[in-house]
């Protein structure tokens, strides 16, 4: 892609009213584009991002059994109505519209009763479980704060499954092998060091459920952790009692801020009690489906990711999520222009993504444009280099520069 091609425009100026970093990285960066508190917009570049880490957690779903669908947004009164959530005394975040005909709908800040509903249609006999199904959506929730940029949005991405097992030994293999595969969805996002499995509140049939926290400071969270143990607690479930369940001395945990990134619940069979979800087991009983939650933050993670990886000149992409691998600038006259036009060419024929700032702006500007937006490589091609025949390349995570001749340039990248 050609910078010339972008609709966006990169700026210098911090976005009026938006006091989150990553949300005012993102917006100079022309990443994202806001409309309201909480609400944003992904352009070109925000999507290329958003894609890149939804493929991540999409691959390691499907790696441990997951199947892809997409429900619907506008969900149903009477399917909430079950569980007594559709009530805003219960639920206090939902969005509400009505149809024509006056029917009451809403729109999803979350999917798991409207899951149950759809799957009691398929599910009715032993030989149909198990089941794990997940979806990459877009959620709605009126959430009270939105101050935090794209870490907390009132229209925001999530990666949501749901797994319906046959007994406990089925549920609790998928869910450790859910732990496993958020454990790698970490890793590949370069997050994995800084992210801990956080014994939690909410487990409707354990005691506690599972969060993935993120150490950030501009998270909303605070846990309790032990480095060397790799333990962690958050602070909301801790007390003597529950220390002494873990097994965990209080002098031994360190208190960090984070952002909650995912979380896995248990819902042994509670859930599908409470909504008549069972199926007939091979001698012709009745057996409630076990059911187990597991969402992971899409949105979230891109500024949680935005949050640790920055410096006073902008965005540093890690490794995998990047929207292109290099950045090309050209400096100069009808040479440079040439043998810029012919890299670029090259790089594209090797599969290397590349943004290519062909404009006729200052360099000046051409460098800081590419340090704001965060590409890892920097190729500059310039008239005065290629007196010598030699390119720069600098990488953006440590400023390291070197120059190389074409054939190098070309090993390097690919
Ligand atoms: P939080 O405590 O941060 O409000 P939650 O407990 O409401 O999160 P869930 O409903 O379980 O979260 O959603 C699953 C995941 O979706 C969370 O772990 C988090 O990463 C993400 N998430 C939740 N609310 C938001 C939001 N308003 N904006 C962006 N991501 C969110
Ligand atoms: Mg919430």
């Amino acid at each position: 892609m050609k910078v010339s091609n972008l609709f966006t425009k990169t700026s210098k100026d911090i976005p009026a009213g938006e006091i989150a970093k990553n949300a005012q990285l993102l917006i100079r960066a022309g990443y994202i584009c806001k409309v309201m508190s909480g609400v944003y917009i992904y352009t070109t570049l925000g999507l290329r991002v958003l894609e890149n880490i939804k493929q991540i957690i999409r691959e390691e779903m499907n790696a441990v059994g997951g199947q892809e669908l997409t429900m619907s947004s506008l969900q149903k009164k009477e399917t909430w109505d079950l569980t007594s959530r559709w009530d805003d005394k219960v639920v206090d975040m939902w969005f509400k519209s009505k149809l024509k005909d006056g029917t009451e709908v809403g729109f999803a800040w979350s999917h798991e009763e409207a899951i149950i509903e759809m799957l009691k249609q398929y599910i009715v006999s032993y030989k149909d479980l198990p089941v794990n199904v997940y979806q990459i959506q877009t959620k709605f929730r009126n959430e009270l704060r939105s101050k935090s940029g794209i870490m907390r949005g009132r229209e925001f991405v999530m990666k949501d499954m749901y797994s319906c097992s046959l007994d406990a030994a089925q549920h609790d293999k998928f869910y450790n092998d859910t732990i496993d595969a958020y454990k790698r969805v970490f890793e590949r996002l370069g997050i994995a060091n800084d992210t801990y499995v956080t014994f939690a509140s909410g487990g409707a049939f354990t005691q506690f459920s599972h969060e993935f926290q993120t150490i950030c400071d501009a998270g909303e969270d605070v846990i309790y952790i032990n480095r060397e143990k790799n333990i962690a607690i958050n602070e909301d479930v801790m007390n003597d009692e529950n220390l002494a369940k873990l097994g965990i001395n209080r002098e031994e945990l360190e208190k960090v801020k984070t952002a909650e990134v995912g979380n896995i619940f248990n819902f042994g069979t509670k859930k599908s009690e409470d909504t008549d979800f069972s199926y007939i087991n091979s001698n012709g009983k009745k057996q409630f489906v076990y059911m187990g939650s597991y969402g992971i933050g899409v949105t979230r993670l891109m500024g949680v990711i935005v949050e640790k990886f920055s410096d006073d000149k902008g965005i540093i992409w890690p490794e995998n999520i990047e929207p292109f691998k290099v950045y090309l600038i050209r400096i100069g006259g009808e040479t440079a222009v040439h043998r810029a036009d012919e890299i670029y060419k090259e790089l594209l024929e090797k599969g290397i993504e590349v943004l290519y700032d062909d404009r006729d702006v200052h360099p000046g500007q051409k460098f800081a444009d590419s340090e704001l937006i965060g590409i890892p490589y920097r190729v500059t091609v310039s008239d005065r280099m290629l007196e010598n025949n030699l390119y720069e390349l600098v990488e953006r995570k440590n400023g390291q520069k070197i120059q190389l001749t074409h054939e190098q340039l070309l090993d390097k990248l690919g």
